[in-house]
């Protein structure tokens, strides 16, 4: 678990749910030996910056480069994506999905909101904040959701009180979670509802990853 900045006890209690045993990452040495990687939600800008102060950002990198399993929620989805839209300048990256991923997409009007999706066949509520969404999706790269439905009806949990409905139209079928080979990623924080299926959708990439 890349513990650096960002909701680290919330996926280590998802993973921990899930089956799996986790170990903070917080220095190169560390990274022998693990399994796979979760880069939590936070801040991109802020954990780029940190792994690079902690030596972290190029082992990493070629780590998944080299097919390590690993997922990204929220700005850790960000930190995967080969190309960032609206990123800070020079912001540090980790690349290795082949995506372009747009930072803090959904907009001011709806930067925090809740909605269902379709989560690899089945319904998945999902919370979202200040999140990323996928604009462009590489050959190899698997859909695995979009957002499905924003109910725009709903005060409080579907929406905050300001956003119209043009913010609704734009964020309807947007992707907001994909899989290349052993990385995982989703625009939304599965650690935060008590839903362990995409933690334990990463627990079975890694047991196929160990064989
Ligand atoms: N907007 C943040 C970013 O760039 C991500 C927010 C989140 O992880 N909840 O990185």
């Amino acid at each position: 678990m890349l513990a650096l900045q960002g909701d680290v006890r919330e996926h280590v209690a998802a993973l921990e749910a899930a089956g799996a045993r986790t170990t903070p990452l917080r220095a190169p040495g560390e990274l022998a030996g693990l399994d796979g990687v979760v880069i939590p939600g936070g801040e991109s800008t802020a954990i780029g910056r940190l792994l690079g102060l902690f030596d972290l950002l190029e082992p990493l990198r070629d780590a998944v480069a080299q097919g390590l399993p690993t997922y990204g929620s929220c700005a850790g989805m960000v930190l995967l994506a080969d190309e960032v839209l609206d990123g800070l300048p020079g912001q540090p990256l980790l690349g290795g999905l082949d995506v372009s991923v747009r930072r803090n997409a959904f907009g001011s009007q709806v930067d925090s909101f809740e909605a269902d999706v379709c989560f690899a066949g089945s319904p998945l509520h999902a919370v979202f904040i200040r999140a990323p969404w996928v604009e462009r999706v590489g050959p190899s790269v698997e859909v695995l959701a979009r957002v499905a439905s924003y109910d725009a009806s709903a005060p409080l949990q579907g929406r905050p009180q300001d956003a119209t409905d043009g913010d609704v139209g734009r964020a309807a079928g947007r992707v907001v979670a994909v899989r290349q080979g052993a990385v995982l990623a989703t625009a939304f924080h599965p650690e935060l509802t008590g839903d362990t299926r995409v933690h334990g959708l990463f627990v079975e990439m890694i047991q196929e990853a160990r064989g």
